[in-house]
């Protein structure tokens, strides 16, 4: 993957979209679960070969199919879907939001300066 050329967070405060070099777009969200950030890449597949489909809606995502981190030898270590701006989380969960549907949370500013570091651009769209 490339250098980033630019990232945007969406009126809500709780998409982030980074495009990289190479046509590769990522959509970061904060999983309150997992207390830190998750990705999507739409247009390229990632190290496991997994790609997404998202709805182009930037303020009431959808991405398909449903998101699995996993971790080796623990198994699942984070399972949902985010449906219209909703994050629905799967059963087998191992954190405390096992089994729950919330709203996408606004994106801590901490989480976004640690990503790409202090100086890394970010344009915000008005709210
Ligand atoms: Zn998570």
């Amino acid at each position: 993957m490339g250098a980033l050329l630019k990232q945007t967070l969406n009126k809500a405060r709780t998409l982030l979209r980074c495009d990289f070099e190479e046509n590769h777009r990522h959509f970061y969200f904060y999983c309150p679960g997992c207390k830190r950030l998750h990705c999507y890449n739409v247009n390229h597949k990632n190290s496991n070969g997994a790609l997404w489909s998202f709805n182009g809606d930037f303020e009431v995502p959808s991405f398909s199919p449903s998101l699995r981190y996993l971790g080796y030898p623990t198994g699942t270590l984070c399972h949902l879907f985010l449906t219209n701006s909703t994050l629905v989380y799967c059963s087998d969960n191992p954190h405390d939001h096992n089994g729950k549907t919330i709203p996408l949370p606004v994106i801590p500013e901490s989480e976004i300066v640690g990503l790409f570091g202090e100086d890394a651009p970010i344009e915000r769209l008005a709210a």
